[in-house]
Parts: C-alpha cells; sequence; structure tokens
C-alpha cells in the first residue's frame, strides 16, 4: 500500500519528464506493515531540478543534505526526502564517499547496504525493482549486502553496525558471509566517528530486540571496538567462585528492564541494564578470592559507565541518569533484605530522585538467579522495600528532602552572614534530616548549635 502523497509527488515528477521511485527502509516497511511517516524517494533529477519540482508543492523545504544529492521536505504529516541517483565511489580510507549523482535506479541499487533496503517502486505507476531478491530475503528474515560484503562493508564500515541494528529492530538474520566478513573487517570500525558509532548504537539498543543485536556485536568482535566492556564480561566465568556469566545475566537483565517498560523504549533504563555490572572484571581483580567488594563496585561501575559513554558521545545528562542507576542499583544487595534503616530508605529515595521508578524497574530486572525460590524470595524483599518507601513517604515529604531550619534561620541563630559557613551549617542539617527524619524545632535549633560549638564557631 503506497501512500496518496507518494502517488502525487510522482505525478509531479512525470509530469517534468522525471522518474520518481520509493525506495530503501520505506518499500521495506512498507513490505513489512510497519511504515510510518518517513519517505524516501530516488529520482533521475538533480538536487537543483528537485528544489524547483517540489517548491509550492511541499508545506516546507530543507536542504541540509543537498551535497549529498537530498532534498527533505514536509506533506500532509510525512517527512519525505528525496536523493538524487547516486553512483558513491569509496577511497578505501574515510567512510565519506566523493558523491557522483548517477543516471540509473540499479546503479543507485547497488550501493546500498542491504538486499531488503535496495528495493524500489515507481510512483505512481507501482513498478517493483528488486535486482537483488530483497523480497525472497524479506519473507526468509535475512539481512545480505547487494554485492559482497567485504567489498561492501570496506566501502563503509558503518554498514556492519547498521547489520546489528537492523537485526535488533525487524529481527533479522544476517547471512553466513555477512557474520564472516564483519568477523574478518571488525577493526574497520575504527575508520567511523563516535558519533555515528553512537547513533547507531542507540538504535540498536532501542529495537525490539537489542539482546540479538548485542550478541552479533560480541560474536563478531564489533564489540571489543566499540563497547568493550560488555564482552568482557564474559571472563568473569569463574567455576572456583561459582560466579555465573555476568555476561549472559547482563543480556537477561536488559530482557527483564524491557519486560517492565510501560510507555515505549526507555533508553536510559535499557543503557542501564547494559552497564549495570560494568564495574565486576575491575573489582574482582582488586579482591581475588574475596567476591565483588560492593563499595569498589558500584563506585568503578559508575566510573566506566561515563566513561564509555562519554566516549560515544551521548547527552550529559543521559550519561549522569545511568552512571546513578548503575552506582545506586548494588545498594538493594549491598544492604541485604532486612537492614534497611528509615535512614537508609531516605537515602536511597533522595539519591534517586526522579530515577526512582527506573530504579526499582532495574533492581527488579537484576533479581535474577537461577534458582527460582531464590528470585521470588528477591521479589519480595523489593516488594517490601517499596512498601517500606510507601510508609515513610506518608509521613514526610521524601520527593523533597530539605533541613528543618533554611538559610536565613540559620543566619539569624548562629549570627552570621551570608557565606559557605551558612552552607555547611544547611549540609549538616540536611544530613540530620536524612538521618533522623522530621524533627521539631527545638531539636533542630539545640542540634544546629552543638554543630556550631563542636566546630569551634561559638563559645
Ligand atoms: P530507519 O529510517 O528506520 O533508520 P532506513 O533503512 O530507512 O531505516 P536510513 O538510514 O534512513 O535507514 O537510510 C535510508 C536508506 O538509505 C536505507 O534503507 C539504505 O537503502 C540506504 N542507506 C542508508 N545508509 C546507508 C549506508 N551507510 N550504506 C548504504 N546504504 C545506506
Ligand atoms: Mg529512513
Amino acid at each position: 500500500r503506497i501512500a496518496p502523497v507518494a502517488d502525487e509527488l510522482g505525478t509531479v515528477f512525470a509530469a517534468a519528464g522525471h522518474q520518481l521511485f520509493l525506495v530503501g527502509g520505506s518499500v521495506r516497511d512498507a513490505l513489512l506493515g510497519r511504515l510510518e511517516d518517513d519517505l524516501d524517494f530516488t529520482t533521475d533529477a538533480r538536487p537543483e531540478q528537485v528544489l524547483r519540482l517540489v517548491k509550492g508543492w511541499a508545506e516546507s523545504i530543507w536542504q541540509t543534505g543537498i551535497e549529498f544529492g537530498t532534498v527533505g521536505l514536509a506533506k500532509a504529516g510525512f517527512r519525505v526526502e528525496i536523493t538524487t541517483f547516486r553512483s558513491d565511489l569509496y577511497d578505501g580510507e574515510t567512510r565519506n564517499p566523493e558523491v557522483t549523482f548517477g543516471d540509473t535506479l540499479e546503479g543507485d541499487l547497488l550501493r546500498r547496504d542491504f538486499a531488503v533496503n535496495a528495493m524500489a517502486v515507481s510512483v505512481p505507476g507501482h513498478t517493483f525493482t528488486d535486482p537483488f531478491h530483497g523480497l525472497t530475503q524479506l519473507a526468509e528474515r535475512v539481512l545480505d549486502t547487494p554485492g559482497t560484503p567485504e567489498q561492501s562493508f570496506r566501502d563503509d564500515p558503518l554498514r556492519m553496525l547498521r547489520a546489528a541494528r537492523f537485526v535488533s529492530q525487524l529481527g533479522f538474520h544476517p547471512a553466513p558471509r555477512v557474520v564472516a566478513a564483519m568477523t574478518a573487517m571488525a577493526g574497520e570500525i575504527d575508520r567511523i566517528t563516535p558519533e555515528r558509532v553512537g547513533a547507531e548504537l542507540v538504535k540498536l539498543i532501542m529495537g525490539e530486540h537489542p539482546r540479538e543485536g548485542l550478541r552479533l556485536l560480541t560474536d563478531t568482535g564489533l564489540a571489543d571496538r566499540i563497547l568493550p566492556e560488555l564482552p568482557a564480561l564474559r571472563l568473569e566465568r569463574d567455576e572456583h567462585l561459582q560466579h555465573k556469566d555476568v555476561y549472559e545475566h547482563t543480556l537477561t537483565v536488559l530482557d527483564q528492564a524491557i519486560a517492565q517498560e510501560a510507555d515505549g523504549p526507555d533508553l536510559t533504563l535499557r543503557l542501564a541494564a547494559l552497564m549495570h555490572d560494568i564495574g565486576k572484571p575491575a573489582t574482582r581483580r582488586f579482591e581475588p578470592g574475596a567476591g565483588v567488594s560492593f563499595h569498589h563496585h558500584e563506585v568503578v561501575g559508575a566510573k566506566l559507565a561515563r566513561k564509555r559513554l562519554r566516549a560515544l558521545r551521548m547527552p550529559k545528562a543521559l550519561i549522569d541518569d545511568v552512571a546513578m542507576l548503575t552506582f545506586l542499583h548494588l545498594r538493594f544487595h549491598g544492604y541485604g533484605t532486612g537492614a534497611w534503616t528509615d535512614s537508609a530508605v531516605r537515602r536511597y529515595v533522595t539519591d534517586a530522585g526522579e530515577l526512582l521508578p527506573r530504579l526499582h524497574k532495574l533492581v527488579r530486572a537484576d533479581c535474577t538467579t537461577r534458582n527460582p525460590g531464590r528470585r521470588a524470595a528477591l521479589q519480595r524483599s523489593y516488594d517490601s522495600l517499596e512498601e517500606r518507601i510507601a510508609q515513610i513517604a506518608a509521613a514526610e515529604d521524601l520527593a523533597r528532602v530539605r533541613p528543618d531550619l533554611d538559610g536565613n534561620a540559620i543566619m539569624e541563630l548562629l549570627g552570621v552572614p551570608p557565606g559557605p559557613i551558612v552552607g555547611k551549617a544547611w549540609a549538616y542539617l540536611k544530613e540530620l534530616r536524612l538521618e533522623r527524619g522530621p524533627l521539631d524545632r527545638e531539636t533542630a535549633e539545640a542540634a544546629l548549635m552543638q554543630w556550631a560549638r563542636d566546630e569551634g564557631l561559638i563559645g
């Protein structure tokens, strides 16, 4: 089913003597019944001609991709991209081809990444072109390159990541020769900028089957290049200490985190699930035979998560959230099940802040052991932690823990002007508040004065 807007655009081009084809991901997604509001076209018209043709027809036009031959436009709720036929030459060094416009549809389809992305439908005539058996591969759910994968990945190594991304998004399987080429050529990915690697990895993680996409990256050695902390977890299989395979565990936690998503894919949660145990190899090396030190593990894990996500050029707010979740997820196991004091509960909630719902999901996803009885016991024990949180939250405002005395009261009681002392006193009172819960005015004032005496601020 081709959207009427596509035929309408095709008629505009035909009237000017040009060809227009729906192409690439749009044809693939239309056949899979998952077409959304992106439409990709290819044409023999040159970009300036395309601009002239769509002016007046489009609701808005953007030219950010014009040097690569792409004109973008919006019409009737669709995002449309029209790219002039290309027949790119690659220099074998960078992945930036010398953009050359071509004259044939077949030439354009040949330089595309996978056969399922190299099908075209003419508009408005609806003639189907499929030189590389994309339709068969689509039916078999296979990803294969139009030419040899070695040539294709040499031309553009990003395609190796796109393969893993489509495995995750579409649930397709890579052809054996594609896996072989990825394995042999994994090192070529170093030619791709971290921004592009990061963007592709995000699409993979946000797909429907990230576990399969990640497995392909690990099995081919690509993960060693772009996300080395993940394959490093495989080394954690240690029969002597009876640790389970942390790599398999991580993929399971990712699946179980995804199973708890309520409003669509949650990048922060998924990345946190992926990163939650990456501190393990390093901390275990510090303490051979002693198992995991919870303190080291949480600090090192958060640090490694930060480092990796920064290297992949992820936004800072996302990095902060993932690092915080990585840091906090261990507290549940660290404190054990019965030992949650009111103070520990307050700190847990305050430290998590807006991340609390995700933290609950992450920790629950992490409550996996091969023993079903033990798993159920862990879940029950997290139920009771959530009940404790609810109880305390009913009695005091946990969402915004503030000292019992504000800055003005502190200055007045201590007789000091605004400055660092007020800040220190405020921090002390906040600690006290977390430790003991709400205090009445008299107790808070007495505590402040005692603190000031201990600090030598007053006699
Ligand atoms: P989605 O839009 O869901 O990310 P898509 O398949 O449409 O998936 P795009 O990145 O939008 O992917 O690219 C559109 C089309 O352009 C692809 O279907 C493919 O035919 C071609 N293409 C994109 N990137 C490459 C590449 N690196 N090498 C070869 N062909 C590519
Ligand atoms: Mg697209």
